[in-house]
């Protein structure tokens, strides 16, 4: 039977790095779900649509044809067949991907590609994002809640952003973490029965192999 794994909580707690390299590690498929929620923002900027109107948002939300690859040492994402693995990470989408994944018609299309992309996981698969061991596939074999300090998070974030100021960064995500948590679709919450790993003073290597662990018990 294929293994799920949920691994969820807010940016900077290593997510994307411990998930990826634990889907390579034992021979599974990778879903970045934020990449998804990226992707849908993009083009909605991208097509002039106003992010600050969710009805706006609600009517496009059917629209942009959004595939996933689920290689955990390649994974890639496009829009309407168009590579966006980097105008996804760019500032603007950034700041807008909290208020886009807010609307209950763009998180119902986003979920039900997750779930199908989830089924015909061969081996399995490990699915991080926000509201996964919740809501997208709240029967996962195991859920895993990332956690870390603020100043933890934003070190870490500023490391990836190449020189970004860390007082910005800071701020930015906990604004990010504060709307995703406080929306009322899917909020980011750990599910009772994850297993919460606080990052703060544990190496990537030290959360990967605690994850892996966890997977084969
Ligand atoms: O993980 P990442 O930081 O790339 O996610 C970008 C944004 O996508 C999050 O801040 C959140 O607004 C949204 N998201 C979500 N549900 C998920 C994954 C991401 O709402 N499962």
């Amino acid at each position: 039977k294929p293994v799920i794994v949920a691994i969820d909580g807010p940016s900077g707690t290593g997510k994307s790095s411990t998930s990826k390299a634990v889907a390579a590690q034992l021979g599974l498929s990778y879903l970045d779900t934020g990449a998804q929620y990226r992707a849908i923002t993009w083009w909605m900027v991208t097509n002039g649509i106003d992010t600050a109107d969710p009805s706006a948002i609600a009517a496009a939300a059917a629209k942009p044809d959004i595939l996933s690859g689920t290689e955990p040492t390649a994974p890639t994402i496009t829009v309407d067949g168009v590579d966006v693995s980097g105008p996804i990470r760019e500032q603007d989408v950034t700041s807008k991907v909290s208020a886009v994944s807010a609307v209950p018609e763009v998180r119902a299309r986003i979920t039900d590609l997750q779930r199908a992309i989830a089924a015909s996981a061969v081996t399995g698969i490990v699915v991080e994002g926000r509201d996964i061991g919740t809501t997208v596939l709240p029967d996962a074999d195991l859920k895993i809640f990332l956690t870390a300090s603020p100043e933890a998070r934003a070190a870490r974030r500023s490391g990836e952003l190449k020189g970004a100021d860390l007082h910005t960064t800071r701020e930015a995500l906990i604004k990010r973490d504060a709307a995703d948590s406080s929306r009322k679709t899917s909020p980011l919450a750990k599910a009772d029965d994850a297993v919460e790993v606080d990052t703060t003073d544990l190496t990537l290597q030290q959360v990967i192999e605690c994850v892996v662990t966890l997977v084969e018990e």
